[in-house]
């Protein structure tokens, strides 16, 4: 593992000295997602719940991946995770690659030795992902027990300072609390630092804040996105909230029913969206300067992933549908500026992608 320099506010993946032949490619993806599929077998029928999705992370870059709930964010990062539930779940095609090694192919030992070392989950729910009959101490010892054979005592301490360092107040008397006796914001603490512990190389946060007050979610974000950058983390921050993400992605993939339906730098998705999707996720943010308007919501349901639309999954819910958009399930196409030049990691998936971004 080679910890490249990174600065904050440095462009992400190009951390090396100025003037180097390398150029922002040269560096290995901490992460690279390749045409992943995943189903499941249901009483049904297949719910084909991943449906080609790529992606890939670079060491510092974070990835915010966005979609309204079902279109398989959480099935993806589980694929990743290798903690898929399969069956009835499986991997029916693509490539998982950490840091250019195909994890796919590992041995489960191999998968288990990477699994909190080198990449770590964070959940929404902290309360059923930490063990309500231990304490917080001991689950975060025993991270460096496991891993790292450190005695009770040594383990202690550095629960210890993993508390402090994700800022839970007193940590020293609190170690030996139990899960419930501490606040939603600072059990999600509590499950950041176990992510942590090891100082892993990827970090999935999936829907790390949902859970909490407004208030609570910015100020664990930040925490989140803080430390990221202090370790120069890989991070696939997975939400369904386009306000969360703003201040801390580098870069956004749109999920819509299993597909990627768009990508973009962060900023160019809220001033330029490519997508009628996209759009519409925005639209339905609320807003602080437009209180007591009614908030656009995108109408229709997502689909049955047991059947899903052909051509385009999302037209029977779009404004700008065509005959094409019932048809062809449209690629991922370049998207250009306004003088036509390609903009570097953007895509959408839009047979109208032109006139959504235009329009
Ligand atoms: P989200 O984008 O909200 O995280 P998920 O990735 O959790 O969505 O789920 C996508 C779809 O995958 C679900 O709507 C469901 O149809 C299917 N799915 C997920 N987990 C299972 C499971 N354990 N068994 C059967 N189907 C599942
Ligand atoms: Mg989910």
């Amino acid at each position: 593992m080679t910890i490249t320099d990174h600065r904050p506010g440095a462009a992400p993946g190009a951390a090396q000295a100025p003037g180097a032949a390398a150029g922002p490619g040269s560096v290995t993806p901490v992460l690279e997602v390749r045409d992943l599929h995943v189903e499941f077998a249901t009483r049904d029928g297949v719910a084909k719940a991943v449906n080609g999705v790529s992606y890939s992370v670079d060491p510092g870059e974070t990835l915010a991946v966005l979609g309204e709930s079902g279109s398989g964010k959480s099935v993806t990062a589980q694929a990743i995770m290798g903690i898929l539930d399969s069956p009835p779940g499986r991997i029916s095609r693509g490539e998982i690659l950490f840091q250019g090694r195909d994890i796919l192919t590992m041995t489960a030992e191999e998968r288990r030795r990477l699994r909190g070392a080198k990449m770590a989950m964070v959940f929404q729910d902290a309360l059923s992902a930490l063990n309500p009959v231990v304490s917080v101490g001991t689950q975060l010892g025993e991270m460096f027990r496991v891993h790292e054979g450190l005695s009770r005592k040594a383990a202690r301490a550095k629960a210890v300072e993993l508390m402090d360092r994700v800022k839970i107040p007193a940590a020293k008397q609190r170690v030996g609390d139990y899960p419930h006796q501490f606040s939603g914001g600072m059990r999600q603490r509590i499950m950041i630092a176990m992510a942590l512990a090891l100082e892993p190389d990827l970090i999935i946060a999936d829907e790390p804040t949902t859970a909490l007050d407004v208030t609570v979610q910015a100020q664990v974000m930040d925490l989140l996105a803080e430390l990221q950058r202090e370790l120069n983390m890989g991070l696939v921050l997975i939400t369904h909230d386009l306000g969360v993400v703003a201040d801390v992605a580098d870069k956004i993939a749109v999920m819509y029913a299993g597909r990627i339906v768009e990508t973009a730098p962060v900023h160019d998705i809220y001033r330029r969206p490519a997508h009628p999707y996209t759009r519409g996720l925005l639209d339905s943010i609320p807003r602080l300067d437009q209180k007591g308007q009614e908030l656009y919501a995108i109408s229709g349901l997502p689909p049955s992933l047991l059947a899903i639309p052909s051509g385009c999954a999302f037209n029977p819910r779009c404004v700008r549908a065509q005959d094409v958009c019932r048809t062809e399930i449209p690629a991922l196409h370049p998207v250009t500026d306004r003088e036509g030049h390609a903009v570097p990691g953007r895509g959408s998936a839009c047979h109208f992608w032109k006139e959504t971004i235009d329009g």
